[in-house]
């Protein structure tokens, strides 16, 4: 077995209210869907601890993570428009955060070849002192710097396919040579950020790789791209571990964004990065759900998804 998977029934508590699109029922579909698939019990892991609050400090201000924790204790609702919280919010986003660094270890100690952490809420739009685009702590940011800073590691990529751009992982990560940072997603889209000529800035510049595709460009068009992009990314950057943010929302059916994959692109996908992994990252891969809006479609391809991971 390559593939550990990471879930928690707390990520299902995390409320964000009657009719919004991050809704628990996504994790449920998957873990149904899973189940029925007979992939989740051989696969499952338990998550034993959260992201300590110097681990998320690592990402985020020490204001903020308080912050955080103070608004989802007193009942609060709501953060901004999109952001929405309850009281196990905070408990429930420092243990997604807490996944990916145990994913991260196990990958790291050759425990599994490769990992997803099947967490909400999401990540990727979460910045250093601001939540956003219903994410409350970065996953993929943290388990990052938790490569870098405990793992001694200098080169690490993280590839973003959700169909937003990532501006949050972008942002913490914009003069940092050590995490090269390549996002392909619809522009323009939600949160606007993400255009080709982000590159990074300072040390950073040449670490920052963005990919914007339009509104209804076909499967093959955006594959062909993505393969491109990805393949100069890791010939020029030799990435040490590779972490993806892997949102399913550029799935056709996907009630937020105009592109037009299938559930079998996201498994063509996965099996791209981990063969181009196979060089200079040994293999290793650590994946996070990020966004996927359309229930079935979204179980569809995260099945896709961990067979490509399974099959690496
Ligand atoms: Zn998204």
């Amino acid at each position: 077995m390559n593939t550990a998977l990471y879930f928690d029934e707390l990520f299902v508590e995390h409320d964000t209210g009657d009719s919004h699109p991050e809704a628990p029922a996504r994790l449920e579909k998957i873990v149904h869907h899973l189940r029925y698939q007979k992939m989740w019990h051989p696969y499952l892991q338990e998550i034993t601890r959260r992201a300590t609050k110097d681990e998320l400090r690592r990402i985020h201000s020490a204001a903020y993570v308080d912050q955080i924790e103070r608004a989802c204790q007193s009942g609060l609702k709501q953060l901004d428009a999109d952001t929405w919280i309850c009281e196990k919010s905070y408990e429930a986003a420092a243990l997604a955060a807490g996944a990916g660094l145990q994913a991260v270890s196990a990958v790291m100690n050759g425990k599994f070849k490769n990992a997803f952490c099947i967490v909400r809420p999401p990540g990727h739009h979460a910045e250093h002192n601001k939540a956003m685009g219903f994410c409350l702590f970065n996953n993929v940011a943290i388990a990052a710097r938790e490569l870098l800073q405990v793992y001694e590691l200098n080169r690490v990529m993280i590839i973003d396919w959700d169909v937003h751009h990532g501006n949050g992982t972008q942002n913490v990560f914009y003069d940092n040579p050590h995490v090269y940072y390549l996002s392909i997603h619809q522009w323009p889209l939600y949160p606007q950020t993400g255009k080709l000529e982000e590159v990074g800035v300072e040390a950073g510049i040449g670490a920052n790789k963005n990919i914007p595709i339009q509104a209804g460009t076909s499967a093959e068009d955006y594959l062909d791209k993505f393969k491109l992009e990805i393949e100069k990314s890791f010939n020029y950057y030799q990435p040490e571990f590779v972490l993806i943010s892997a949102g399913f929302d550029a799935h056709v059916n996907d009630p937020l964004a105009d592109l037009s994959l299938q559930d079998h692109d996201f498994y063509e996908m996965t099996q791209f990065v981990c063969e181009m992994a196979g060089g200079s990252a040994k293999g290793r891969v650590v994946s996070f759900l990020e966004g996927g809006y359309a229930l079935t479609a979204l179980a569809d391809s995260v099945e896709a998804h961990i067979r490509a991971l399974n099959s690496a």
